[in-house]
């Protein structure tokens, strides 16, 4: 059985003061049975590490190169994230392939470069609204499944988030209907490619999810999570979501 997943993504937000949340969401997501994850801007990782002590929540970065060290200035490379502290990382954000040309050949050497460190790599894929409208949402996700998730793939050092990138920071969600059409699609098209390994691997829904929404989301069939942003912040907010898995 796949373990559930709450998975948060701070993107470029909190500091020193915003430690407090987590303080919060330690007392609150003590008795969790799922899996959670904190994903913070890279100035927190290691305090945020000190803070969740042996607490079952792990800490992640929200990206890294592709290389290990070299002349990259402001860059951060996987070994340098677990070296913090962080056991997991975020490749492939819309808001990286975006905002920083990042195209499948790139997410999926970060991945690579994330496993070499022994990290867990959380692989994000999602189509746009255009794409969406213009009916091409399952050809998207195969061609980015395709050009980002490496052949060495295995289920326990992966993760995959789709991310709609019109539901991402909107207050709009796909039906639940089209995000089980696209979570069992994920599914098929990694058992295509991965057979067996494909079933152990979670996929994570992400765009909009809140407290109010969450239960519905997990009950999708082939939802094992969420990577969650703005509600991620706010530790009642994200408890709540924790809460509903
Ligand atoms: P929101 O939850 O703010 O829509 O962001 C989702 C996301 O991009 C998580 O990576």
């Amino acid at each position: 059985m796949r373990r559930k997943l709450a998975a948060g993504n701070w993107k470029m937000n909190g500091g020193s003061a915003e430690l407090a949340e987590i303080r919060e969401l330690l007392k609150s997501s003590s008795t969790a049975q799922t899996d959670i994850l904190i994903c913070p801007p890279a100035t927190l990782i290691e305090r945020m590490r000190a803070l969740v002590a042996d607490a079952p929540l792990s800490i992640g970065g929200q990206d890294c190169h592709v290389a290990k060290s070299g002349a990259h200035t402001g860059d951060i490379s996987a070994g340098m994230l677990a070296d913090a502290g962080a056991s997991h990382v975020i490749v492939g954000h819309s808001e990286r392939r975006q905002d920083h040309g990042e195209t499948d050949a790139i997410v999926r050497a970060k991945a690579t470069a994330s496993w070499g460190a022994g990290l867990i790599a959380v692989i994000c894929i999602g189509e746009t609204l255009d794409e969406r409208e213009g009916g091409k949402t399952l050809d998207v996700i195969a061609t980015q499944l395709d050009g980002s998730v490496p052949d060495e793939m295995a289920p326990e050092t992966t993760v995959i988030a789709y991310e709609p990138v019109w539901a991402i920071g909107t207050g709009l969600t796909p039906t639940l209907e089209q995000i089980g059409e696209v979570h069992d699609f994920i599914r098929s098209e990694l058992g295509k490619k991965f057979a067996e390994r494909a079933d152990g691997v979670r996929l994570l829904y992400g765009g909009s999810v809140k407290p109010s929404n969450a239960a519905e989301i997990f009950g999708v069939s082939n939802v094992d999570g969420a990577l969650v942003g703005g509600a991620s912040l706010k530790a009642s907010d994200f408890s709540g979501i924790i809460a509903a898995l």
